[in-house]
């Protein structure tokens, strides 16, 4: 058709088009509005590392490509930095997904105890390597049976345990933990002695690309959408979230989770 060329037939068109859908007006307004905001932050967050590496590029054609030891140092820190890319775009994914909906929950039962224990091996070196110890506060000796989606979960508990070392302290520990609660729930606790949060920060903290220490040294890799990827997959499942923390003492994350039920003997 014709293109629009005054603002009266533009929000006619808008206004049709909201009425064609079913959806009011606000809301389209709003969803425009939080679109932009989207767009902004993604485009702040891929800044960042696209700099980083087209920097490197162009030190290498400047003339450090004749030396051996000094082109290879900087092609890894290339690569680095496309790699943090391909994180942040993988996170991004995700989290539209999972904010349109479009993410369904495979709903099963499994073992948490064998699932943290999975995320701890793989986290292991990462947490060595900041000398971090991950550790569970008892011996489980009997699995416990959760219903949800596995996968989902060990995203969770990924992203949980990447902040306790990525914020923790040098030496520090991370423990997690599972307890019975009421009504066939259990609790998962990811505690760490870390630099802990300030309690303005708190109530913020679950969204997307919210950070505490906004400005200057940005904690390599992390997209700012660790937590809000989080807050979603535990809000999918209909159940809860909370963090507790402390200035330079620790914080608290825990999440519920249903017991699969058993079934009784006859
Ligand atoms: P990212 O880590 O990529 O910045 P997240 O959504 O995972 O994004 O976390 C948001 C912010 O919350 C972090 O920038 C950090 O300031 C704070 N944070 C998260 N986990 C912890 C923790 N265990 N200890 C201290 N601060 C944390």
């Amino acid at each position: 058709g014709p293109i629009t060329t005054d603002m009266k037939t533009l929000t006619a068109e808008i206004e049709k088009f909201a009425k064609d859908k079913k959806i009011e007006i606000d809301t389209l307004k709003i969803r425009e509005e939080y679109r932009k905001e989207f767009l902004g932050n993604v485009s702040h967050e891929l800044k960042t590392p696209l700099f980083t590496v087209q920097g490197y590029i162009h030190t290498l054609l400047d003339g450090a490509l004749q030396d051996k030891k000094v082109r290879k140092k900087y092609l890894q820190r290339a690569a680095k930095g496309v790699e943090r890319l391909i994180y942040i775009i993988k996170d991004l994914d995700l989290i539209t997904k999972l904010e349109i909906g479009e993410l369904h929950l495979e709903i099963e039962e499994f073992d948490i105890i064998e699932l943290i224990q999975n995320v701890f091996d793989l986290l292991e070196m990462k947490a060595a390597k900041m000398r971090i110890s991950l550790v569970f506060d008892m011996e489980y000796t009997e699995p416990i049976l959760v219903r949800a989606d596995k996968e989902k979960i060990q995203q969770v508990l990924t992203n949980l345990l990447v902040n306790s070392i990525k914020y923790g302290h040098e030496d520090g520990t991370t423990e997690v933990s599972v307890e019975n609660l009421i009504k066939n729930k259990v609790i998962v606790r990811v505690t760490d002695n870390g630099e802990g949060i300030a309690e303005q920060h708190l109530t913020r903290l679950f969204e997307r690309f919210y950070r505490v220490d906004k400005s200057g040294s940005r904690r390599e890799g992390g997209s700012g959408l660790g937590l809000a990827i989080v807050k979603h997959i535990i809000e999918a499942h209909n159940e809860k979230i909370y963090v507790e923390s402390v200035v330079d003492v620790g914080s608290e994350f825990s999440f519920t989770l249903e017991k699969a039920v058993e079934t009784e003997a006859t």
